[in-house]
């Protein structure tokens, strides 16, 4: 069992660190809040006072941060205080330029590195079930795999550096886009009285199939487990698809890819939090979708 320090003990981070507690391995842990440093003490979690200290003999560092300039700015300030640790490990879903340069900051102290963002939600941080999508050198990855088990049901290794965030920011395209897709079909659905359920068992059957359908289903009844059955309470914010969405944008203009339904999934979901809504669960576009039509 190792010994491991993990930076942002928010919503993600907070039951990941949980889990590696109840695996057995001894955790320190560091968040700006509070709050979030009470609950992960009443984990298990050895809550220090600084990032420093708390990273200090530590087998291997995993952060958990919001995003790019978050984590380069924690590692920059943890690199130079981690001589014996064998391992940095980032969660979050940052940008490839911000998770490549920050694979090259650890290289350049000798430090394997891994990106290792996350898919499951809050759901899957709690259940020990989320799939990891990693970045790395196959000793690195080797390395983080145990650890990685603790808090996931599929660690995949994508490629080198950086390949487990590109891997996370197109899967997270498809799901915006799908999800926008599934609630204009509802949407076109009901203005051609359709109940939801009869269009739902049709379509999960059918070539409509898709797991915005079948698990995250956006009107309440045909998904009990879909947030559409509790006011669309997230579940995966609003805000967080549009973080995404533009991660991908970014990405594909940085690259010359031709991604125009990504691009359009990301001004829809920049007009639904101009409009107040980032806060709602990603599936709650439909009610966008529904006010944009005519009557
Ligand atoms: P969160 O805001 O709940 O947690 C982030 C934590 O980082 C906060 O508690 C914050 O205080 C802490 N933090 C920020 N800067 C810090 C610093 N310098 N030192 C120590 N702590 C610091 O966010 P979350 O929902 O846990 O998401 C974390 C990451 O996981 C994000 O990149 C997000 O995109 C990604 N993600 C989230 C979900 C989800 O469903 N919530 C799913 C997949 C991936």
């Amino acid at each position: 069992m190792a010994n491991i320090a993990f930076i942002g003990l928010g919503n993600m981070g907070g039951p990941m660190a949980a889990n590696l507690v109840k695996a057995g391995h001894k955790v320190a842990g560091f968040d700006l809040v509070e709050a979030s440093r009470d609950a992960a003490k009443a984990a298990g979690v050895a809550v220090a006072a600084r990032t420093e200290e708390a990273v200090k003999g530590a087998d291997a560092v995993i952060t958990m941060l919001p995003a790019g300039k978050h984590v380069l700015s924690v590692w920059k300030e943890i690199i130079p205080a981690l001589g014996e640790t064998k391992l940095l490990i980032d969660c979050s879903t940052i940008d490839v330029e911000s998770a490549r340069y920050a694979h090259g900051q650890a290289a350049l102290a000798k430090l394997p590195s891994v990106d290792a963002p996350v898919s499951g939600g809050t759901g899957g941080a709690k259940n020990a079930t989320l799939t990891f999508m990693c970045g790395g050198d196959d000793a690195a990855f080797a390395a983080a795999k145990p650890i990685l088990e603790a808090m996931g049901k599929k660690i995949v290794h994508c490629g080198a550096a950086g390949a487990g965030q590109a891997a996370k920011i197109c899967n997270n395209m498809i799901l915006g886009i799908s999800m926008i897709g599934v609630c204009e079909a509802f949407t076109l659905g009901e203005k051609l009285g359709l109940s939801h359920q009869a269009l739902f068992d049709v379509a999960s059957t059918s070539s409509g199939q898709c797991w915005s359908l079948t698990s995250y289903c956006p009107v309440p009844g045909p998904v009990p487990t879909s947030p559409a059955n509790d006011e669309y309470k997230p579940g995966f914010a609003a805000a967080l698809m549009l973080k995404d969405l533009r991660l991908s944008q970014e990405a594909a203009k940085a690259t010359g890819a031709s991604t125009p339904l990504g691009a359009h999934a990301e001004s829809i979901y920049d007009a639904f939090e101009k409009a107040g809504q980032g806060g709602v669960d990603f599936s709650g576009i439909i009610h966008a979708l529904r006010m944009a039509g005519k009557k």
